[in-house]
């Protein structure tokens, strides 16, 4: 019999007789992580351990320690769900299941949606089937035989797919749990080898959902589940997204009287007056962070011809996400989705001399992508934004220091914003434009920068853009989760696209190099996440209402206009609650709206001239003078996110 040689990561080769599975591979080397082993990675593959080994081959077996180890497992977990519906519900049809950060979801064609009992029975049903270790089986089926297979059980979804997924082969992969009788769903795989390998999942939500994601599209409903590999992650998973329901940026958006949403205007948020001053905080926060760094703000069109987006190389790649439009006299145009095209055409409107460079542009205009309708929710995924977005134009030598600098900015903001942050560097993909030097010289000069910003970092080899290295970062909020906000991204391509030139000091033209970069990214996300963390009890440099006057009495509701205004004319955003109500009343509404102090007047304050000053978090600061208060409050603004927030 044949041979083939395996490599192990390690460096270390076997031989096998060929044809051997890639368990045979695990069993080989130690019981136990035969025992471990969830799938392999074969030439850079994900395949089942039941993978046959024909030929020479680098093969690292996948356990629950390996990176790509949560999808598989959680993809194979959705296909135990529809294992579950599909025995439980034998009329309904499948459609998709994929893993996902958070879990998993499956949607399905159902007669009726699903009831909370439903998803008690089918997580029941899922426990059984894990309990009886049945084999996911990977079976070629003939291409014709499995259409003609799922038409005839009425799963013209799945036929779809075939269709489309695997256009000129001969054979598709379809996997079984146990038999077709039990389970069957065409699928690439791999899979986890058995039921019993999971240990703990949960089913969480069912909703709406649309075949595709689009609203044109057959109806269909989505069941939501989580699972990691044992029952301490899950149970520490299902306690943060009960604390993060809590705080739901949508519910309490309402609640404070931040923002609001219209079905007619699906992904663009109407933004009420104490949302459009935290939203105004923000914008001008980074402003007045920005303008000192050396940036101009600038404010290019909206709506463009499409050639603007044939240079640019969007209408090619991006043209779904853009909403497509026509002026009056018959071009075709489109809103813009990015700002990076209209500055680079700002750019090479006029002639630039490397002794202006850097040059750079900040712009808040609105942004617009055509996002799905069933994709869009609340504030963290919309068709509207605007960002704090910036294009840096650099000659290559300055590519270090501007990085630095923005890395400094970084730092400097997320401080203000009281968020923990990490660094990732991504370097040259596979897939990349220009030369393998250039790439090297980019990244090393990014790497120095984070070293000389004092910044750790994580690197994704191979991640970068196929234009350039990037540096990503992510914030971390107070109930553990990671959003990647901000991205310092160098492109070589775009200035080629769009000629753009500079000057040199050997009076010959040269190419700068374009630096995209945002920190807080879409405001409206980042208000998201900001409303999220801090559970709507903004710091007070951020609260839309920094002190509310209470007055005990009608009596006093003059001292209270009084006390309101020299807040006021002091720059602090005050309100006045006057209406005739007990004053316990009036406290707990103030508490309930997060306002971070309340100030309580009545005959003594009148007579001291004082106001009672009051914590949100229920904390009596005792009488203080105006002025005192004031002064205090500036104070305490001005140390931003360095103050401690209570709730
Ligand atoms: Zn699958
Ligand atoms: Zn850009």
């Amino acid at each position: 019999m044949s041979q083939v040689t395996i490599t192990l990561p390690d460096g270390s080769q076997r031989s096998l007789p060929a044809g051997s599975l890639v368990r045979d591979v695990a069993e080989g080397i130690s019981p136990r992580l035969a025992q471990a082993a969830l799938a392999a990675v074969v030439d850079g593959k994900l395949v089942d351990l039941t993978f046959p080994l024909n030929a020479d081959a680098s093969v690292r077996v996948v356990t629950d320690k390996s990176p790509e180890a949560l999808m598989l497992y959680r993809h194979s977990t959705a296909h135990l769900l529809a294992a579950a519906v599909t025995n439980l519900f034998p009329s309904v049809q499948c459609g998709i299941g994929p893993p996902t950060d958070e879990g998993f979801f499956y949607d399905f064609v159902v007669p009726r949606p699903f009831v909370p009992e439903d998803l008690d029975a089918i997580e029941r049903k899922m426990k059984e089937l894990a309990s009886q270790d049945l084999v996911y089986e990977r079976q070629m089926w003939p291409r014709e035989e499995a259409k003609a297979f799922f038409a005839k059980r009425g799963e013209p979804l799945k036929v779809q797919l075939i269709e489309e997924k695997t256009e000129g082969q001969n054979e598709v992969s379809c996997y079984t749990i146990k038999d077709k009788e039990t389970f069957i769903d065409f699928c690439v795989g791999p899979h986890v080898p058995s039921t019993g390998r999971l240990k703990a999942f949960k089913l969480l939500s069912t909703s709406n959902a649309y075949w595709k994601g689009d609203a044109r599209n057959q109806p269909m409903q989505r069941v939501y589940g989580t699972a990691f590999f044992n029952e301490k992650d899950l149970k520490s998973y299902l306690t943060q997204i009960e604390e993060a329901k809590k705080r739901d940026h949508r519910k309490l958006g309402r609640e404070l009287g931040l923002f609001t949403f219209h079905p007619w205007a699906p992904g663009a948020a109407f933004w009420q007056d104490k949302g459009t001053t935290l939203y105004n905080t923000i914008a001008n926060y980074m402003r007045d962070v920005l303008f000192p760094a050396g940036y101009v703000e600038v404010k290019t069109p909206l709506v463009y011809n499409k050639a603007l987006w044939e240079q640019s190389g969007h209408w090619s790649f991006y043209q779904e996400n853009m909403f497509i439009i026509e002026s009056a006299d018959g071009e075709t145009m489109s809103v813009k989705p990015m700002n990076c095209p209209g500055h680079f055409l700002l750019y090479a409107s006029a002639a630039h001399s490397y002794r202006e460079l850097p040059i750079r542009f900040h712009e808040q205009t609105p942004l617009h992508r055509n996002e799905k309708s069933g994709v869009l929710a609340g504030l963290t995924r919309v068709r509207q934004f605007s960002q704090d977005d910036a294009h840096c134009f650099v000659t290559p030598e300055q590519i270090g220091d501007e990085v630095e600098r923005l890395i400094r900015l970084v730092q400097r903001v997320y401080g203000d914003f009281g968020l923990p942050y990490t660094a990732k560097l991504s370097t040259m993909p596979d897939k990349h434009l220009g030369d393998e030097a250039t790439w090297r010289h980019a990244e090393d000069q990014l790497r120095a920068a984070l070293d000389r910003a004092g910044m750790s970092y994580d690197v994704n080899e191979k991640d970068g853009a196929f234009y350039g290295p990037k540096i990503d970062f992510d914030v971390t909020d107070a109930i553990g989760r990671k959003w990647q906000c901000a991205t310092i991204q160098l492109d070589y391509m775009q200035p080629e696209n769009f000629d753009l030139k500079y000057i040199g000091a050997d009076n010959a033209e040269h190419r700068p190099v374009v630096i995209h970069r945002a920190i807080v990214g879409s405001f409206e996300r980042f208000i998201a996440i900001l409303i999220e963390h801090y559970s709507g009890a903004f710091p007070l440099w951020l609260a839309p209402v920094q002190a509310i006057v209470l007055p005990i009495a009608d009596r006093h509701a003059e001292y209270a206009s009084f006390v309101r205004d020299q807040l006021k004319a002091a720059g602090l955003r005050v309100d006045v609650d006057d209406r005739q109500e007990k004053i316990g009343y009036k406290i707990r509404e103030a508490q309930l709206r997060k306002v971070p102090y309340m100030l309580v007047v009545g005959d003594r304050e009148v007579e001291t001239s004082t106001v009672s000053v009051r914590e949100r978090s229920g904390g009596d600061k005792g009488a203080s003078s105006i002025d005192a208060f004031i002064a205090s409050a500036h104070d305490e603004i001005a140390r931003k996110g360095l103050v401690p927030v209570t709730t």
